[in-house]
């Protein structure tokens, strides 16, 4: 038995047992003794309208139904197609950052000052009182412009300044 020849029982009327394949044109009369009936959308397109009681089966049957089932398939099935094709599967050298090492105790700021004391880096502070922040700002400047003797600077300002 062909997908067609399958007999389904018409929304309006569960007297009526149809052929599947004639539904569609045994729907447009039923319809007719059913003027008022309440109107719905297809969620799959909204230029589907159509009688909501027919919802059932016209989702079974929505041609745009096929086409977004059929697209989510290939979404979760298929490779990427850019794969290879853009240099991804290039052989990149093992991860050096393990970040556990990165949850030493103490302040961010005081790691990033640790970091930058031999470097030529004006370090702010996040948070300071004003006076504070002046006053350190000044001595950062200085020992800037004592490393910064001869070499190019690497400046890392904090946007708050
Ligand atoms: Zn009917
Ligand atoms: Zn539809």
């Amino acid at each position: 038995m062909s997908e067609a020849e399958k007999i389904i029982t018409c929304p309006y009327n569960r007297a009526h047992s149809v052929l599947k394949g004639r539904m569609q044109f045994h729907l447009t009369r039923c319809r007719k003794q059913h003027p008022c009936a309440e109107m719905g959308f297809c969620p799959y397109n909204s230029t589907h309208i159509f009688p909501k009681i027919e919802t059932e089966f016209h989702l079974e049957h929505c041609d745009s139904r096929i086409i977004i089932d059929t697209f989510f398939y290939q979404m979760g099935d298929s490779e990427c197609s850019a794969k290879g094709a853009c240099g991804l599967n290039v052989d990149l050298p093992p991860c050096q950052e393990n970040w556990d090492d990165d949850m030493i105790e103490g302040s961010v700021l005081d790691t990033v000052k640790e970091n930058a004391k031999d470097k030529n880096v004006l370090i702010g502070i996040v948070g300071a009182p004003k006076a504070e922040r002046k006053a350190h700002r000044f001595q950062e400047r200085l020992r800037f412009q004592r490393v910064n003797d001869g070499e190019i600077a690497q400046v890392i300002i904090h946007s708050l300044f």
